[in-house]
């Protein structure tokens, strides 16, 4: 077994080999640009992403016509959030979201909202998740859409997406999902689940950084995005750029392997996972799970370990990739706010672990961990245990009468 063990697969994942193969040629030898029409190099490059289109959409439940390659999660969600806000402002206003959203959607939204769009954030429950009826009642005749994350980046609770997008389709207003954690993990079908505009990347599932896309429901009625990139007209024009012919084509194969080995993976994964959580929650004290019990995505576990601050164990634990909330915002010192949204005081989201496991974790590395947790973990509430004692007895001391 090999150290750091990666357990971060939240943040990122490694590039499955099958993917990393199928991408070498479309480097050395079918480098052509696919918008050139009239050589060989052109046709090879243009059928590569064709191919590549199939896969992705299939993954999802949409037709390849209705698949957007962008550079990632982050450019979709953009996409999708001011393409479709800008292009009705002239009827509509408002824009619906929750509380537990990724930074690309939050920070869109926050974006929109200086702009002059209305945005309303509906809260969760103690388990991360929406309830339908709280957005039923904040749509309103002036509403655009609502946008509410798939699966959670940090606590892995899986929303009600059929019931959302029955109900938005039902009122006439988008639903757009980021399902950048959900896409590969576990089914996920647009059309089925009434989903307008669903994004994902490929680099949260053994594919290539920088590539992602944005399924945009094909038919009645039609969906209108103001394009963020204006330039050559790739991509129907709604996103200019040379494609990423590479990048595409190892999305296409992570795709295609994701779609095949899904149901026996996520078997594995959440026994795995269940070990972890069974493990340290045996030897410790007080240990919780954060997020929903059961309506989770099945390889992450977010633990809380009351007493052990996060970044204390992070710092003592150099052999375990893990971490903090999100990747992305434990950079700032802020509390994670998914984890203030379903009720965690301050103190407890800073004794919070994240642990995302992948295809390539093995039984090995989950007992290794466990071990590794169990001991940090009761080192570190030891000290804190000792240091409080300490000033109890300082206090004390001090509060004593003199004699
Ligand atoms: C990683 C992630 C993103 C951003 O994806 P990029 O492809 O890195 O831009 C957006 N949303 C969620 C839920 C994510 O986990």
């Amino acid at each position: 077994m090999n150290t750091p063990v990666y357990l971060d697969n939240q943040a990122t994942t490694r590039v499955d080999r099958r993917v990393i193969d199928a991408m070498i040629p479309l480097m050395d030898e079918v480098y052509g640009n696919a918008s050139s029409t009239q050589h060989e190099f052109g046709w090879r490059a243009e059928a590569a992403v064709a191919q590549a289109r199939r896969r992705v959409s299939a993954l999802v439940g949409a037709l390849p016509e209705e698949v957007i390659f962008t550079g990632g999660a982050t450019e979709s969600i953009n996409l999708a959030l001011k393409g479709a806000a800008r292009g009705d402002r002239a009827r509509r206003n408002r824009i619906i979201t929750a509380g537990t959203e990724h930074r690309a959607v939050h920070d869109t939204c926050t974006r929109l909202e200086a702009e002059g769009f209305e945005v309303i954030r509906v809260p969760v429950d103690r388990y991360g998740m929406v309830d339908p009826d709280d957005v039923r009642r904040a749509i309103t005749p002036g509403t655009i859409l609502v946008s509410i994350m798939a699966a959670n980046n940090e606590i892995g609770t899986i929303a009600p997406l059929e019931a959302l997008g029955a109900l938005c389709s039902e009122r006439g207003v988008l639903f757009h999902s980021d399902a950048t954690q959900a896409v590969g993990k576990i089914p996920i079908d647009m059309h089925a689940m009434h989903i307008d505009l669903l994004s994902f990347s490929a680099h949260k599932m053994y594919g290539p950084k920088g590539v992602g896309a944005l399924a945009v429901r094909a038919g009645r009625p039609p969906i209108r995005l103001i394009p963020l990139l204006d330039g050559g007209g790739h991509e129907k024009g709604i996103r200019s750029g040379t494609l990423n012919v590479p990048g595409i084509a190892g999305f296409g194969v992570a795709a295609e392997i994701a779609a095949a080995v899904m149901p026996g993976e996520s078997r594995r994964l959440s026994g795995l996972r269940d070990s972890l959580v069974e493990g340290v929650n045996e030897a410790l004290e007080g240990v919780r799970l954060n997020g929903h019990p059961t309506l989770r995505l099945p390889h992450n576990a977010n633990i809380l370990f009351p007493g052990a601050n996060a970044d204390a164990v992070m710092m003592a634990m150099k052999d375990i990739a893990i971490s903090a909330g999100s990747a992305c915002s434990s950079a700032s010192a802020e509390p994670s706010h998914v984890l203030r949204a379903i009720g965690l005081t301050p103190q407890e989201t800073l004794c919070s672990l994240r642990f995302g496991l992948g295809r390539f974790t093995t039984e090995e590395e989950i007992a290794y961990t466990i071990g590794r947790v169990n001991e940090t973990v009761r080192k570190i509430s030891r000290k804190i245990n000792q240091k409080t004692n300490q000033k109890t007895e300082m206090r004390r001391a001090n509060a004593a009468p003199a004699h």
